[in-house]
């Protein structure tokens, strides 16, 4: 079947965490693979329209939860995004609390970030590229509005800003390091929100996460110490209520896109002059470069 470069192109992209394996209510559907000079992104992307807005979907881990947070391909996810066209990413993450006033079940839209990972790689430049975007503010405010008057709209108590630190995991704190975190002054704690902003801001995209509480990890004396079994059943709920805010996000987000720093982020990152920049790494770039270097 041949189709127009227009249905296989969509305007916002959404990127589902733990539990959010599908989005609902999309119509003119199209399942494709699309490959990247990065690999290929954890699933396919379905491509859809809600609301009258044309709609990228990934699944962060796959469908069947293969893919470990140390081993999510985000290079790959969020540079097919943006070669569909995608502006927007809208992403939802199951994170532990670290605050009493945040309990689980509630949303999170979190304003900070701070990185806790270690081996993941979080830059699409290297190879004889160097650039170093601006990262203050990781998360454009515009789209966590959306996401906490969406989450609202859903019915979830919504706590607009705070810091989410990213951990490397795959196993949860011990004692002493969720103590740690929240000596940090941080809110929430998950593994997925990062390299991911980082690479969006160098891709040039707005990008805003909405963090769904599964537990209140392991500081929090009152409650049974943090366990799969009580996870999955806060994921499940949790799953369920994303969905529909997401798509109540959706429906709040205006065509036209609001002026931000996310958009013109490689303006004064780029270091390296372009034609010393190896042909094979330009090549691979170009997606993202090319505004300002040329074709490669
Ligand atoms: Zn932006």
């Amino acid at each position: 079947m041949t189709r127009s470069t227009d249905t296989l192109s969509a305007e916002i992209g959404v990127i589902g965490g733990t539990g959010f394996y599908e989005m609902d209510g999309l119509s003119d559907i199209s399942r494709i693979q699309i490959d990247t000079p990065f690999g290929s992104p954890s699933s396919l992307i379905t491509i859809g329209t809600v609301h009258q807005r044309r709609v990228a979907f990934i699944s962060r881990h796959n469908e069947g939860h293969q893919i470990l947070p140390s081993e999510i391909p985000s290079h790959a996810n969020i540079y097919a995004l943006k070669k569909i066209g995608v502006r927007q990413i809208l992403t939802v993450s199951a994170v532990g609390s670290l605050r009493e006033e945040l309990s689980p079940r509630h949303a999170v839209v979190p304003d900070q970030l701070i990185d806790r990972t270690h081996g993941r790689s979080s830059t699409f430049f290297g190879n004889g590229a160097v650039a170093h975007v601006g990262f203050a503010d990781p998360f454009d405010p515009t789209l966590c509005e959306a996401l906490a008057s969406g989450a609202e709209t859903a019915g979830i108590t919504t706590h607009r800003g705070g810091t989410l630190i990213v951990m490397e995991g795959p196993a949860f704190s011990t004692r002493a390091e969720s103590s740690l975190n929240r000596n940090s002054g941080a809110s929430i704690i998950g593994m997925t929100a990062l390299p991911e902003a980082k690479l969006a801001r160098e891709a040039e995209l707005c990008y805003a996460s909405l963090c769904l509480i599964t537990d209140y990890d392991v500081w929090h004396k009152s409650e049974s110490d943090v366990s799969s079994e009580l996870i999955i059943k806060n994921l499940r709920s949790n799953a369920e209520n994303a969905k529909h805010a997401i798509s109540q996000a959706i429906a709040s987000l205006d065509k036209s896109l609001v002026e931000c720093e996310c958009r013109d982020a490689l303006s004064n990152a780029l270091i390296t002059p372009p034609t010393l920049v190896p042909k094979a790494t330009r090549q691979r770039l170009e997606l993202i470069t090319e505004r300002y270097w040329g074709p490669a």
